[in-house]
C-alpha cells in the first residue's frame, strides 16, 4: 500500500524527532578527563543511572560519553510503551529464584511505571504521558488459544492485575477487524520517547552531570574509558550501550542487536477515529509470533511497529533509522488489516531501532569488583525497566543493599551468542518460522502452530 502513496520521511532516527528537529552533538570531549563515574551511551538507562547517582550524592563527579547525541538508540525511537513487563517473562526467574522473589519484581516494576511518570511531573518533562493500560488483544483462533492460556497464568499473579476481555468488550475499546479477545492491565502508560529522553538529558545536566555527545567510546575496561576524543578515567564505569554493545571491543557476541522498524500514519480524519475508538490511550499489541505493536499519539495518528529485517549479519546496525520499502509496506498492510477504516491513509514517517537481545532473552544489571557495570538485553520492553536499572546501578555503586539490588535479575550472567555466520542464520529461521506460523495461523489454523514452539525452545526464548 504504502509504496505506492511513498513514505514522506524515511529515517532520520525517528518521527519523534519530527517536531523539534533531530539533535546536533553537542559538548564532545576535548582531551583526557577524571570522574568519580564514566557512563558510556546517553539513552533512558545511560541517564537514569546519572540521575539517581547525582541525586543521592550530588558531590559526585559523572560524566557521560555519548556516540551521537542523547537519545540516538532506541530510547528516542521506541513505539512509547512504558510497561511492567519483566524482560523475558516470569518463569525463568520462578525457577532459578522462587515465586516470592519474581512477586517482589513485579512489584517493583509495577512501581517503576508511575517512578517514571512521576519524576516526568517533577522534572517538568512532558512527554505526552497517558496511562491507559496496556492491551493485547488476538485476531485469529490460534491466538485466542493463547491468549486464554496467558489469561490463565496471569490470573496465578494477582499483582499483575491482568483483566481478560471478550471479543466485545475488546472491540469497544478499540475496533480492531475480527478481533476475538484481548488482555489489559492498568501498569502500562503512552509516551512520546524523545520527548522523555532529551527532557531527562535536561534534568540530569541540571543535576550537575557533564554529557559529552559525539564522544563514541571504543574501549570501556575497569577504570577506563577510551573515545575516539580521549580517555576517560573513572572508579566505576557502566556501559549502557544496550543494541550497539555488539559494536565495543570483546563484546560482539555479547548482546545481539534485533531490528524493530515503525510507520507513523498522517493524523487521522475525525470520522476514522470514531470507527475506532481507541479513546483510553492503551497500548496496544497482538499475539502473533512476529508481534506488532502499537499507541494512538497525542497528535491523533497511528504508530505501529513490528519485527520488519530482523537482524544484519555480523551484528551491524541500521543507518540513522532508516527502513526498507519492503518492511514500510508490511506495516502498512498490518495497519489496514486491523484497521480498514484508515485504507489508503498517508504514512508520514518510517524508521527503525536495535534493542540488545541476550542468548536466554532476558535483561540484565549488575556491577563487578572490578567496577564496571552494564545494564541492557531488554529486548523490546526496556522504557520502564531502563528506569529500574539505573536506580540498581546507583545502589549498587554506592554499595547500598536494597529491595532493588536483591531482585533476580541482578548480577545475572549469560553465555554469548554463535559466531557467524550461525548467528545469522539462526535469527533468519526464528523470524521465517514466526512469519510461516503466522500466516498459517491467519488461514486458519486454530491452534499454534508447532514450529513457533520449536523456535522458541530453540532460540533460547522457551
Ligand atoms: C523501534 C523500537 C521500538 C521499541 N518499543 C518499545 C516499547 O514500546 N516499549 C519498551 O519498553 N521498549 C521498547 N523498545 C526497547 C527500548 O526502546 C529500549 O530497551 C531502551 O530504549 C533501551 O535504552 P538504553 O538506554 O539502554 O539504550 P539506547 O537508547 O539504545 O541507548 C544507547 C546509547 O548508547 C550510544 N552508544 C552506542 N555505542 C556507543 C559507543 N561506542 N560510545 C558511546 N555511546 C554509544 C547510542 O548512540 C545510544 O544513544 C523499542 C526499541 C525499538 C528499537
Amino acid at each position: 500500500m504504502s509504496a505506492e502513496r511513498g513514505t514522506a520521511a524515511n529515517g532520520q532516527v525517528s518521527f519523534w524527532y519530527a517536531g523539534s528537529g533531530v539533535p546536533l552533538p553537542a559538548n564532545q570531549l576535548d582531551g583526557d578527563a577524571a570522574a568519580d563515574v564514566c557512563i558510556v551511551g546517553a539513552g533512558y538507562t545511560g541517564l537514569w543511572t546519572a540521575y539517581y547517582l547525582a541525586r543521592a550524592d550530588p558531590s559526585l563527579r559523572i560524566v557521560i560519553c555519548e556516540a551521537e547525541f542523547a537519545g540516538y538508540g532506541a530510547s528516542g525511537r521506541n513505539g512509547g510503551w512504558l510497561t511492567n513487563s519483566i524482560t523475558g517473562g516470569r518463569e525463568g526467574y520462578v525457577r532459578s529464584h522462587g515465586r516470592e522473589a519474581v512477586v517482589r519484581f513485579q512489584d517493583a516494576m509495577n512501581r517503576t511505571v508511575q517512578e517514571v511518570m512521576d519524576v516526568a511531573a517533577a522534572e517538568g518533562i512532558d512527554a505526552d504521558i497517558v496511562k491507559g493500560g496496556e492491551l493485547n488483544v488476538a485476531t485469529n483462533a490460534a491466538q485466542l488459544q493463547r491468549l486464554t492460556a496467558y489469561a490463565e497464568q496471569e490470573a496465578q499473579w494477582p499483582n499483575a492485575d491482568t483483566q481478560f476481555l471478550d471479543a466485545a468488550e475488546t472491540a469497544g475499546r478499540i475496533a480492531i477487524a475480527g478481533v476475538k479477545g484481548g488482555i489489559w492491565h492498568p501498569h502500562c502508560a503512552r509516551i512520546q520517547p524523545a520527548k522523555l529522553v532529551r527532557g531527562l538529558a535536561d534534568a540530569v545536566r541540571r543535576l550537575g552531570v557533564t554529557i559529552h555527545e559525539g564522544t563514541p567510546a571504543v574501549e570501556i575496561g575497569p577504570g577506563a574509558v577510551r573515545t575516539t576524543r580521549g580517555t576517560v578515567r573513572a572508579r566505576y564505569v557502566i556501559r549502557a550501550t544496550e543494541g550497539f554493545t555488539a559494536g565495543l571491543a570483546g563484546q560482539r557476541r555479547s548482546w545481539l542487536p534485533l531490528n524493530s522498524s515503525m510507520i507513523v500514519t498522517e493524523p487521522l480524519a475525525a470520522g476514522q477515529w470514531e470507527a475506532i475508538g481507541w479513546d483510553g490511550a492503551e497500548t496496544l499489541a497482538d499475539l502473533a509470533h512476529a508481534y506488532i505493536y502499537a499507541q494512538r499519539t497525542a497528535d491523533g495518528r497511528i504508530a505501529i511497529g513490528g519485527r520488519g529485517d530482523p537482524y544484519k549479519f555480523g551484528s551491524r546496525t541500521d543507518v540513522d533509522g532508516h527502513t526498507p520499502e519492503k518492511t514500510v509496506r508490511a506495516l502498512g498492510d498490518m495497519l489496514t488489516r486491523l484497521f480498514p477504516a484508515v485504507e489508503g491513509i498517508g504514512i508520514d514517517h518510517a524508521w527503525s531501532g536495535v534493542l540488545g537481545v541476550p542468548r536466554d532473552w532476558h535483561a540484565t544489571v549488575g556491577l563487578a569488583d572490578d567496577g564496571v557495570g552494564w545494564a541492557g538485553g531488554y529486548v523490546g520492553t526496556g522504557v520502564a525497566t531502563t528506569n529500574l536499572a539505573g536506580r540498581t546501578l546507583a545502589d549498587l555503586i554506592l554499595g547500598r543493599t536494597t529491595e532493588l539490588t536483591t531482585l533476580p535479575w541482578v548480577g545475572r550472567r549469560v553465555r554469548k551468542w554463535e559466531v557467524e555466520p550461525l548467528r545469522w542464520l539462526a535469527v533468519k529461521s526464528l523470524y521465517a518460522t514466526y512469519n510461516a506460523a503466522d500466516k498459517a495461523e491467519n488461514r486458519g489454523r486454530t491452534t499454534t502452530h508447532p514450529v513457533a514452539h520449536a523456535a522458541d525452545f530453540i532460540s533460547g526464548k522457551a
